[in-house]
């Protein structure tokens, strides 16, 4: 793409910024306007939501924000749509259940809804199947056929395109699922969405933007199945983990696509054809 062309994402963007009304940082050079103070720094979210990229792969300006009020942002879906199914989404990395958004200030809840909405393609219309759910009672692990549910604080989750859906006792076997999708899956459609837990908080995040902490100690975490890679909403809790083991330095923490057959094989190798 040449200098100066705009992407799809980018005009739609300028539009849903324009259409909510919050346009005084875009439209402010067209002259004459009520010059509306909606570019924001500072919003309160944490770093890592500061230039995070949303579903849709835009990417978040802090300089460039609309204020919540100015699209009418409100905490509950609306007509089905919700932000968890927006391309401007960005979802939670700190495991505190709520995420960010690329073009409107302050944390988001996933089941929020504003007037600059715009359906992630790679979502349902309405978002919600691109949610995690509640592990149902009789759920078996998709790798090692071990009751998900059995294991609250380590249990993990996947949705595929086609609205199938895999639970995992562990990291391990989520990651494994992830990389050896061909064995263990129900459907050739592709992942949507995969969510895993928070080594600190144990509560679910997104999986596909979790660093994970590549764990070999079987006895330091006392987890299902023995060993797992350690997930961790925000980069710096990787870190502060890796710094307190003496085997783990910084370069042992990747993100959900480095896992591949060979991770596959340091934490299931037992369970592949
Ligand atoms: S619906 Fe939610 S994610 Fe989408 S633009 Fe509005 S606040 Fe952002």
């Amino acid at each position: 793409m040449g200098k100066g062309q705009m992407t799809a994402l980018d005009r739609r963007t300028m539009l849903a910024l324009l259409g909510s009304g919050a346009a005084g940082a875009l439209a402010g050079c067209g002259g004459g306007g009520d010059p509306t103070p909606t570019a924001t720094t500072g919003d309160g979210v944490p770093e890592a939501y500061r230039t995070a990229t949303g579903l849709g792969d835009g990417q978040r300006d802090p300089d460039a924000l609309a204020t919540q009020s100015a699209v009418n942002y409100q905490s509950e879906p609306q007509g089905g749509k919700q932000c968890s199914g927006c391309s401007y989404y960005v979802p939670d990395k700190n495991g505190d259940g709520l995420g960010a958004c690329t073009i409107v200030e302050g944390t988001i809840d996933p089941s929020g809804y504003c007037t600059s909405y715009v359906a992630h393609e790679g979502g349902t219309d309405d978002g919600a199947a691109r949610e995690a759910v509640a592990v149902p009672e009789d759920a078996r692990c998709a790798v090692c056929e071990m009751k998900a549910a059995n294991f609250p604080e380590w249990n993990a989750q996947a949705v595929h395109a086609d609205d199938t859906r895999a639970f995992f006792c562990t990291s391990g076997c989520a990651t494994t699922y992830y990389a050896v999708t061909e064995q263990f899956a129900e459907t050739d459609t592709d992942i949507a969405g995969l969510w895993v837990r928070d080594l600190n908080s144990r509560a679910l995040i997104d999986g596909t933007t979790a660093y994970y902490a590549l764990e070999t100690d079987a006895d330091r975490l006392e987890d299902p199945m023995r060993v797992n890679p350690a997930p961790f909403g925000a980069r710096e809790d990787a870190v502060t983990y890796v710094a307190e083991v003496d085997s783990l330095t910084e370069d042992d923490i990747v993100e959900l696509t480095a896992f591949d057959r060979a991770l596959a094989e340091r934490y299931r190798g037992q369970l592949l054809d």
